[in-house]
């Protein structure tokens, strides 16, 4: 039996996994395209021709089913707009989940407002009406949900309760491109949805963010808020002429994104659903695969999701059967296995060290306030049991064949067998 290869031993896989990003031809000429233009910023001159933005908008809005679409920065500045055109700021709450990564909750304190952390399921790893309910207070004006890695949160259900309270809900959509839950599309249940097209998620520009909504009041809040108060004019305007005219509503700042990353994103949409496909087919590969080494558990998501889009395949791994291992000597041998990084889940977010709500003076830091935002007030057993239960598979190599998954299974298989030389 050889040897774990943290160890010294050889490798369950040595061989290159696929690349991400993919670089596809019409992509490439889009990119192209766009970079010879003179019109690298969509806040310049029109013309002639639809900008990038605006058209990676709408088809990108038309793929979800959202009435509107706008695009920001990153995922990060698309939670703020969205929070900020909800109307939520200074003092109001917004529950958010404790798993999941630092800026769903750092976008709330930069509105000014409150995250209040809930538990997850420790099967979807979701936040649902059960951990949600209990924490609503006079203050609460929001629900942020996010879809966690490969599992969709019950929208449904978690709408009807903030319906009886009164609360908006938001999506955090960063990591779920393409899903579904009974037929539709997510981000579409919530007032507003918000995504990443950061490097690492299924849809990439580098760095890139776009907010959907039904609501024109609040997609044009939304333009507003991206484009330091302008939105974009309704009928072209000349060549050379502004695309952009005063909105006359708020206030914003500049989260604009580049023509360059719009062409980029406009490349890329049409092979979404394929990959995704490739995606699915490879975790019933590997939900079987995985199983049938009996100690370990597949996320779950909550019954009616009629898509899943795989972000991360997160395993569970039996907290007795690897009991006195530390997680991250976990993560460092499934790495050595399989050429990869093995990516561990998100800290529970009261005890990420990156959650560190006191450390910005642009907050009125008042006893009051400090007292409110302190991590050390919570306690989430479930957050907590799955950031040390967990080791989750990127996106990337469910792009592979299915022998590649196999591979996947056979390190799981390994791990589980030298699981006694981990802990000495
Ligand atoms: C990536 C991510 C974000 C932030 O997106 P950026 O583009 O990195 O700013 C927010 N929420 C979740 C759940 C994410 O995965």
């Amino acid at each position: 039996m050889s040897k774990l290869a943290i160890a010294g031993g050889t490798p369950v896989r040595s061989a290159p996994w696929p690349r991400w990003p993919m670089l596809s031809t019409t992509t490439r000429e889009l990119l192209i395209e766009a970079a010879e233009g003179t019109r690298w910023s969509v806040v310049s001159g029109y013309q002639g021709r639809p900008n990038y933005n605006r058209r990676f908008a709408e088809a990108f809005a038309s793929y979800t089913g959202a009435s509107h679409c706008v695009l920001t920065t990153n995922g990060s500045a698309s939670l703020l707009c969205a929070l900020e055109a909800a109307g939520i700021g200074a003092g109001d709450e917004v529950i958010v989940p404790a798993l999941t990564w630092i800026a769903s909750a750092s976008a709330v304190l930069n509105v000014n407002a409150v995250p209040i952390l809930a538990d997850v399921d420790p099967h979807t790893l979701c936040i649902t009406p059960d951990t949600i309910a209990g924490l609503i207070t006079p203050r609460t004006k929001a629900i942020l949900v996010v879809h966690l890695y490969s599992a969709v949160a019950d929208m449904p259900a978690i709408c009807r309760l903030a319906e009886t309270k009164g609360l908006t809900v938001i999506e955090d959509c960063a990591q779920a491109h393409g899903a579904r839950f009974e037929g539709r599309h997510v981000g579409t249940f919530g007032a507003l949805g918000c995504f990443s097209m950061h490097q690492s998620k299924v849809l990439s520009c580098g760095e890139g963010g776009a907010v959907i909504t039904s609501d024109a009041a609040l997609s044009r809040r939304v333009e507003q808020l991206r484009a330091d108060g302008r939105v974009f004019v309704s009928t072209p305007p000349p060549i050379g002429g502004p695309e952009f005219t005063i909105g006359g509503d708020m206030m914003g700042s500049n989260f604009c994104l580049t023509e360059l990353q719009a062409a980029l994103l406009l490349g890329q949409l049409p092979q979404l659903d394929e990959q995704q496909a490739r995606r699915i087919e490879n975790a019933r590969h590997l939900d079987e695969a995985i199983g049938a080494l009996g100690v370990y558990r597949a996320q779950s998501t909550s019954p009616g999701t009629t898509k899943r889009c795989y972000y991360h395949y997160p395993v569970r791994l039996d907290p007795d059967r690897f009991a006195g291992i530390p997680h991250p000597k976990i993560v460092e041998a499934l790495s050595a296995e399989l050429n990869f990084r093995v990516i561990p889940p998100y800290p529970a977010m009261h005890l990420n060290p990156l959650y560190a709500p006191a450390s910005r003076r642009r907050y009125h830091l008042s006893p009051e306030f400090l007292a409110r935002i302190d991590p050390k007030q919570y306690s989430l057993p479930a957050a907590e049991q799955a950031s040390r239960t967990h080791a989750c598979i990127p996106h990337f190599a469910l792009l592979g064949t299915r022998q590649d998954m196999q591979d996947i299974a056979a390190a799981f298989e390994k791990l589980d067998r030298h699981r006694d030389e981990l802990r000495a």
